[in-house]
């Protein structure tokens, strides 16, 4: 039976700080969704009218120098913050406890204001599509930590989308660039500049995956900051030709830095443009004439800011800017030519220009080529929107000729010794994959082993989660001496298969787990985050458990040892013994809830061993004896 069309389209949303964009892969095309207007971008601003009506995008700009108390910018800011760690642009308050942003009279939380742009997006595509559509991607900074990433899913949520995943922006430009195609193992960066926020981020491709390696950025630097420094120089000139000489009037202050911006935005494409603004105030007109080089000299601070964090990404990733093969520049501030010249420059980029001027020539085998490629071939504030929608067409099964394999999202392992977890597949691998490992008998006689299979990224297998569990039966065998070999191959649908095997009958048993691979984004994510906030216990736990084990078999060693050279010990030497085996008993008892008790029992076993030192000679001599007596009986 065929599918109907249209009913399973994921659409991608790059929601912005200054602009968002939705797009759909449509019969294999990216392409961005434009409004009714044919407008592309929607500024990501939400403006609160008295009553309950609500305007986003262009027309909350408009009224913003008007309006400011009840217009919101930068709501993306504060989305999954408190408001200790909040910048304070705009009037903040609280609402139950959490942060809340105050506009129009009323308190609104940050993903009820996206909410608002994520609805316009909708009402959107739904308009260019003429179809209703429900599931989208959503992209976030690669930064943005689980709160922020959960209040992103939740304002899409609140505007009627289903969040199918939250993709990081930079895995999504490199989407967008067609870089899933390069060569099976590539580095590169993206330099994102965007209107208020500056992000640098390294991207490992390998076989199809794409991995973030670093990331580097500043929330509060971008082309804002441009408009800013060049307003400032602006009201300087309208001040020496006879105008007002201070700006603190709302309306003008806005007329003239959207003036700026409108100058800085013209001058990436000519060399010069004039700036008019009649009736500044009353009978005052300004005009001028600005060129590229004096825009340059203004901006060339601010872009100067980026360069450290560059550095400073390649040093976490531990890369040069040689071991890159690719430069991808996203955001619109870096159609800026100075922003180009600049990161070719930095990132020492083999002709920059020229390779610039490629469209969609990804091809590397240059082979004398030494610095990365400068890649602008896509338009840099649509590449997100675009990159995301190609995830949602991969998704949704519309796009498979591309090459993103899957990771195991979560490490893959089986319940050992002690209820530990034993991983045979970590976190991260590429599918397909196989991994195995062979396991032993813990006591004496057993006649069977539990195979638990364990996904998660906790020490301890009680705090992972089962994915399934079998016993394979074996001939009782002393502790230690079975043999069972357990196989996990993970296939390229992502089913598990675990094997175990009697490497002895080569009896076997296996077991097919379908949930290896698709664990929803938001449970990922809370098992990472707990395995990193409870790495210190579970790392004492791990460590309580192996020493333990090794507790138990110093003790029964020791005990066995003592039965049997009963009449050559020196009371003096089995009492200490006795005492230190009983010492370290105790503790084993203890069980090993308190975080101390792992030092008394490293403690314990380190006077066993000192106590037991005469024993292992004794041992080693008795041993020697019976040698050297089967050897003089051969001679
Ligand atoms: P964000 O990711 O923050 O939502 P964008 O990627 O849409 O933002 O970038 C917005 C910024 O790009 C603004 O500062 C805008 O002035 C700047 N910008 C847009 N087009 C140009 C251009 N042609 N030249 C220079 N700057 C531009
Ligand atoms: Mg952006």
């Amino acid at each position: 039976m065929g599918r109907v069309r249209g009913v399973d389209d994921i659409v991608g949303i790059d929601l912005g700080t200054t602009n968002s964009a939705v797009a759909l892969v449509e019969a294999g095309i990216p392409g961005i969704l434009a409004s009714s207007q044919g407008e592309r971008l929607l500024p990501s601003i939400v403006r609160y009218h008295a009553g309950r009506a609500v305007s986003v995008g262009v027309e909350a700009r408009r009224s913003l120098a008007a309006h400011p108390a009840d217009t919101v910018v930068s709501v993306k800011r504060y989305m999954g913050r408190d408001r200790g760690d909040a910048p304070p642009a705009v009037a903040l308050g609280e609402r139950d406890g959490r942060l809340a942003i105050l506009a129009g009279g009323a308190s609104h939380l940050p993903e009820e204001v996206s909410a608002e742009i994520l609805r316009d997006l909708k009402a959107r595509a739904e308009g260019a599509l003429g179809r209703p559509v429900q599931r989208a991607v959503i992209t976030v900074p690669a930064y943005f930590n689980h709160a922020q990433r959960e209040a992103t899913k939740r304002a899409g949520e609140l505007a009627g989308w289903v969040v199918e995943r939250v993709l990081n922006e930079p895995t999504a430009a490199a989407l967008a660039y067609g870089l899933s195609r390069l060569r099976e193992r590539s580095k590169l960066a993206v330099y994102d500049l965007g209107g208020g926020t500056f992000d640098l981020s390294l991207l490992e491709l390998r076989e199809g995956v794409f991995e973030v390696r670093a990331t580097h950025g500043d929330t509060c630097l971008g082309g804002d900051d441009i408009d800013q420094a060049l307003g400032g120089w602006l009201a300087e000139r309208i001040a020496a030709s006879g105008g007002p000489s201070d700006m603190n009037d709302p309306a003008t202050s806005t007329r003239v830095r959207m003036a700026a911006e409108a100058a800085k935005v013209a001058l990436s494409s000519a060399v010069e443009t004039e700036i008019v603004l009649p009736f500044l105030v009353e009978q005052f007109h300004f005009h001028c004439v600005l060129t590229r080089e004096e825009l340059e000299k203004i901006a060339r601070p601010i872009i100067d800011k980026t360069r450290a964090h560059c550095r400073q990404a390649l040093s976490d990733a531990g890369w040069t800017a040689t071991d890159l093969d690719q430069v991808i520049l996203v955001g619109g501030q870096t159609r800026m030519p100075l922003v180009r010249r600049l990161v070719a420059e930095w990132f020492q980029c083999a002709d920059g220009a020229q390779f610039g001027a490629v469209r969609g020539n990804l091809s590397m085998s240059d082979a004398d080529r030494r610095g990365p490629m400068l890649n602008t071939s896509q338009h840099p504030e649509e590449a997100v929107a675009l990159g995301a929608a190609i995830q949602g067409a991969i998704l949704s099964g519309s796009l498979n000729d591309v090459l993103l394999l899957d990771v195991t999202p979560l490490s893959l392992g089986i319940e050992t010794f002690g209820g530990l977890m034993n991983v045979l597949i970590p976190r991260n691998t590429t599918i397909p994959t196989k991994a195995g490992e062979l396991f032993t008998n813990a006591v004496d006689g057993q006649r069977e082993l539990l195979v638990h299979v364990l996904q998660g990224e906790r020490e301890r297998a009680r705090d992972n989660w089962t994915l399934g569990r079998f016993t394979l039966s074996f001939d009782p065998a002393p502790r230690g001496a079975a043999r069972v070999g357990v196989q996990f191959e993970l296939d390229a649908d992502g089913l598990l298969h675990v094997l175990a095997r009697d490497t002895r009958t080569g009896c076997e048993k296996r077991l097919t787990i379908k949930s290896a691979v698709d664990v929803e984004d938001t449970k990922v994510q809370q098992m990472v985050e707990e395995s990193v906030e409870h790495a210190l216990a579970d790392w004492d736990a791990r460590r309580w458990v192996e020493a333990s084990m090794r507790g138990r078999e110093a003790a029964a060693a020791a005990r066995q040892a003592l039965g049997e050279m009963q009449a050559e010990l020196p009371e003096e030497v089995r009492s200490r013994v006795v005492r230190s085996v009983e010492a370290v008993e105790s503790v084993l008892a203890a069980g090993g809830e308190d975080a101390g008790d792992l030092i008394l029992l490293q403690s314990a076993l380190k006077q066993l061993d000192e106590d037991t030192t005469p024993l292992a000679d004794l041992l080693v001599e008795r041993a020697m004896d019976e040698l050297l007596r089967r050897r003089g009986a051969l001679r």
